[in-house]
């Protein structure tokens, strides 16, 4: 820490970041990020933790801000591995910076708010989603970012779209950022824009869990660890958009490729048999939902999470999804695997 001043700034940081983790709404499992910039050192969360950890443990990295961003200018694929540019010195526990580190040093500003809010990602999956968030977040300065992957293509994706005083990102098929001089202004803006961002869920019907218990017999699938997670599979309408496919990144790094649905009468073992997988989660039309009896607490929210975006999504939009490349770039991703590897160990 640079300054007293930086370091107080760092506790507000953790203590909000927290307060941010705890909210499935706004981060699920070990996505979503924040940072802080003091001097010319990016403190930003280590990749694989939570933030809802923020307080109760160490999960903030250092990072040298000018060279990695001399390695973004130049598309240095280094940029793509930012524990290339964290300072050792103070980083006794050997975490990785974020994947997404490279987010949070291209914005100017000393704080950014990284986030996974189900309300802008239902709108950022939406193919008319751009216009919508122009309307709600008229007079804001914003930008939006077409999807691309996190990391390195992503980072160069916002240096496109970057402008003097932008200070609010819609992210494509993926979320939220936002950035100010101070955390408590961070945070004020951060309410700010889920507030205007916010969408009524449809209201859905209680899971069949009886029938659910039944499907699950002995095969070793369960039922999920949040009620609300069998939302997706219930309300028709969200059950339909799950079935076209994966939606945003870190549902192909906890789930795998889009969403398996059963189809009529069909039971576990001849969906497994269908996959030549067991998936780590099986949707039953009408009924709810079973996870894989090994499924980490990753993929328990990013499936409570699929149920909370689908439903605030408009029952007519037509949708942008993940291509098959841009699930194949995220599958074979090194820096995912090492994360999901370090969530899996956490839960
Ligand atoms: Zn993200």
């Amino acid at each position: 820490m640079a300054t007293d001043a930086d370091a107080q700034e760092l506790a507000a940081l953790r203590t909000l970041s927290a307060s941010i983790g705890r909210d499935p709404h706004l981060t699920q499992a070990a996505g979503g990020n924040t940072s802080l910039k003091a001097g010319e050192t990016l403190w930003i969360k280590a990749s694989g933790t939570w933030l809802k950890d923020a307080l109760a443990k160490d999960i903030m990295v250092p990072v040298a801000i000018s060279p990695l961003l001399s390695a973004v200018g130049q598309r240095d694929p280094a940029a793509d591995r930012p524990q290339g540019f964290a300072i050792e010195a103070l980083n006794p526990r050997g975490l990785r910076p974020s994947i997404e580190t490279t987010v949070h040093a291209l914005m100017p500003q000393r704080v950014v708010l990284h986030v996974h809010c189900v309300d802008t990602i239902s709108l950022a999956i939406q193919a008319d989603g751009e216009a919508e968030v122009a309307r709600r977040l008229d007079g804001l300065e914003w930008a939006y970012v077409p999807y691309r992957r996190p990391g390195l293509p992503l980072a160069q994706g916002i240096a496109e779209r970057l402008r003097p005083g932008v200070d609010v990102l819609i992210l494509g098929n993926h979320g939220l950022v936002v950035a100010a001089e101070t955390v408590a202004d961070a945070e004020v803006l951060l309410r700010r824009v889920t507030r205007l961002l916010a969408r009524s869920p449809r209201k859905v019907a209680e899971p069949d869990s009886a029938a659910l218990t039944a499907l699950a017999g002995s095969t070793g699938y369960r039922l999920p660890a949040d009620v609300e997670a069998h939302a997706a599979a219930i309300d028709p309408e969200s059950c339909s958009m799950a079935s076209g496919g994966s939606l945003y990144p870190d549902h192909v790094i906890f789930l795998g490729r889009g969403s398996v649905v059963a189809r009529p009468n069909e039971d576990v073992k001849r969906i497994t048999q269908r996959c030549s997988t067991a998936p780590v989660a099986i949707l039953f039309p009408g009924l709810g939902v079973l996870m894989r009896g090994d499924a980490n607490a990753g993929a328990e929210a990013m499936q409570r999470c699929l149920a909370d975006v689908t439903a605030r999504v408009d029952a007519t939009a037509r949708l942008n999804y993940l291509t098959d490349a841009e699930n194949d770039e995220l599958i074979n991703w090194d820096a995912e695997q090492y994360r999901q590897k370090l969530n899996a160990a956490g839960s």
